[in-house]
């Protein structure tokens, strides 16, 4: 068998001309826009290339973009001063602080700062306690972007499959797991310190990696048929050549899986497509 692959870029691509055709009606009836704030602290090579990415997203959705970036001494304080700031601006709709942070800024109390109803990123303890509960929430843009993509490749309906989570990060791990639960997925959780991890993945219908090891997961750990989301991203060095791959070794697996998103282009332009999908939530909320 060969894996349907699963175009994450063509997908992103739709559902954001779904969002900006939405934030267009808005805009005639209420003269309004979405306002998203995305705060970078700090020169991270990586992170200032995700927030321009999410600027120029932003913008061609018809959105307003705001940037603030702060220097790498920014105290905590400073820090939370302008996330309340943000929060009291009636044009800032959503406000994602651009992780990760220096390490003399703790990232709890400023996700703890950030406003709820404005936390586009879907970390605050609010948003993550609604989505454990059942309640209309903000969701992570990750794993809200893997279930788009699931609920699409297996024809809206998930019920009763097995799924296998790789990987218990706040950020895609757990609030997958519950995403899943919510569909009526049977969810198993595994980690680092799971025992025979491999016997474990191969129960699974539905497997989402999310770890960060390169190729961890091979062919003989995947159920023929099984849909594979891969969310790692990881950066391989060979010589003077680097190039990224997933957590999932994509070419022998795709022998075996009947779906399949590679790396890059699966999730990733996924999660970009969600932030601005939450921001327009936001906005709709505010009116
Ligand atoms: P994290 O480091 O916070 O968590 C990794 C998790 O994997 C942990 O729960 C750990 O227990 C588990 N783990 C580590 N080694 C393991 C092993 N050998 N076997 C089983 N489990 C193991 O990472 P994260 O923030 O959840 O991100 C995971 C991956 O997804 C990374 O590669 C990251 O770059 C990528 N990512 C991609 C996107 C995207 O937009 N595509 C977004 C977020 C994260």
């Amino acid at each position: 068998m060969s894996a349907h692959i699963i175009d994450g870029k063509a997908f992103a691509a739709k559902l954001r001309e779904q969002v900006a055709a939405e934030v267009d009606l808005l805009k005639e009836e209420t003269g309004r826009v979405p306002g998203l704030a995305v705060v970078l602290v700090g020169e991270d090579p990586a992170s200032q290339v995700y927030v321009r990415n999410k600027g120029k997203a932003t913008v061609e959705a018809g959105m307003e973009s705001l940037e603030f970036r702060l220097p790498a001494e920014t105290s905590e304080t400073e820090l939370i001063a302008k996330v309340e700031e943000l929060n009291n601006d009636q044009n800032v709709h959503g406000i994602l602080v651009q992780l990760p942070l220096p390490k003399h800024i703790s990232e709890e109390a400023v996700i703890a700062a950030i406003h709820p109803d404005k936390d586009v990123d879907g970390f605050h303890v609010m948003n993550s306690g609604k989505l454990m509960t059942g309640q209309a929430s903000l969701v992570p843009c990750t794993p809200q972007g893997c279930l788009l993509l699931l609920k699409d490749v297996l024809g809206g309906d998930l019920s009763g499959k097995h799924a296998v989570v790789l990987g218990r990060s706040n950020i895609v791990g757990k609030p997958m797991a519950m995403l899943l639960l919510a569909e009526h997925c049977t969810v198993t959780i595994a980690h680092s310190r799971t025992r025979d991890i491999a016997a474990l993945v191969r129960q699974a219908d539905i497997l989402v990696a999310a770890v960060g090891r390169s190729e961890l997961v091979k062919q003989s750990w995947v159920k023929p048929g099984a849909v594979v989301i891969d969310v790692g991203i990881n950066r391989v060095v060979e010589g003077e050549k680097a190039r990224l791959v997933g957590d999932v070794a994509f070419e022998e697996v795709a022998q075996v899986a009947s779906a399949i998103t590679p790396v890059p282009g699966g999730v990733g332009p996924m999660t970009i497509a969600c932030l601005l999908r939450n921001t327009l939530t936001a906005f709709r909320a505010s009116l």
